[in-house]
């Protein structure tokens, strides 16, 4: 009576390893790591570009204020040359102030360009690695493309056979299994084996032995694991 769904169970291990062997492949799981570096990368590489953006604004704003100060102490000097003596200690003070001033500005434009050349040596890094990183995505990506090719049409030979299985099944048991089947337990139909459940070694009662020639499909349910047992 148990035969057709021991066949289905055993087909469904076959299925459920095939499908571990993709889920669980190493190539994939270093190809979806990559990719994740790759988007952080990608990310970085957009906040660097709005970072250098900014930063450009804020240079030519510096640069114009310089060149304006540049421009007004030229102007100064010529005064100073022409200027009468007695003015001339108002001048030299306002040429000091002035001196100060473009000293500052210089100091600040120097270091708004050594920011500059941060942003941009950090950009050509990262390009620079996402191109390895790209290749070495590429590389894994194909290798279980190959191994994926190779699994599926044995999985879907699987899964027909299942479909087949299925028809010749009694509707009740094959309700069982799906039931348990849900919970993620597998398998679900497990010998016993002396007295213990082929499952989980678990000891069955001998009260709970004698359900198996009353219950129907002549199964009893472990009531440690849940599995349905049965015997030959
Ligand atoms: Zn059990």
């Amino acid at each position: 009576m148990l035969e057709k769904i021991l066949e289905y169970q055993n087909v469904e291990s076959q299925l459920i390893s095939a499908e571990n062997e993709l889920s669980k492949s190493k190539d994939r799981e270093k190809a979806s790591q990559i990719q994740q570096v790759l988007k952080n990368q990608h990310s970085r590489l957009i906040m660097l570009e709005e970072n250098a953006k900014h930063i450009n604004t804020i240079y030519k704003k510096a640069n114009d204020k310089y060149n304006d100060f540049v421009e007004k102490l030229n102007k100064l000097e010529k005064e100073m040359e022409n200027a009468e003596p007695e003015k001339a200690s108002i001048y030299e003070k306002a040429y000091k102030d002035f001196s100060a001033i473009s000293t500052s500005l210089e100091k600040e434009i120097t270091n708004i360009y050594n920011e500059i050349q941060n942003i941009s040596k950090e950009y050509e890094n990262i390009i620079r690695k996402s191109k390895v990183d790209r290749e070495t995505f590429d590389k894994y990506k194909a290798s279980y493309a190959k191994l994926k090719a190779q699994k599926d049409p044995i999985i879907n030979e699987l899964k027909n056979k299942l479909s087949e299985l299925e028809k010749k099944i009694e509707k009740d048991l094959f309700a069982k299994y799906k039931q348990k089947r849900e919970s993620r337990l597998f398998p679900i139909f497990v010998e016993l084996n002396n007295n213990k459940c082929g499952g989980c070694r678990m000891e069955i009662s001998a009260s709970k032995l004698g359900q198996m020639k009353t219950n129907k499909f002549g199964v009893i349910e472990c009531e440690n694991c849940g599995r349905y047992i049965y015997k030959i």
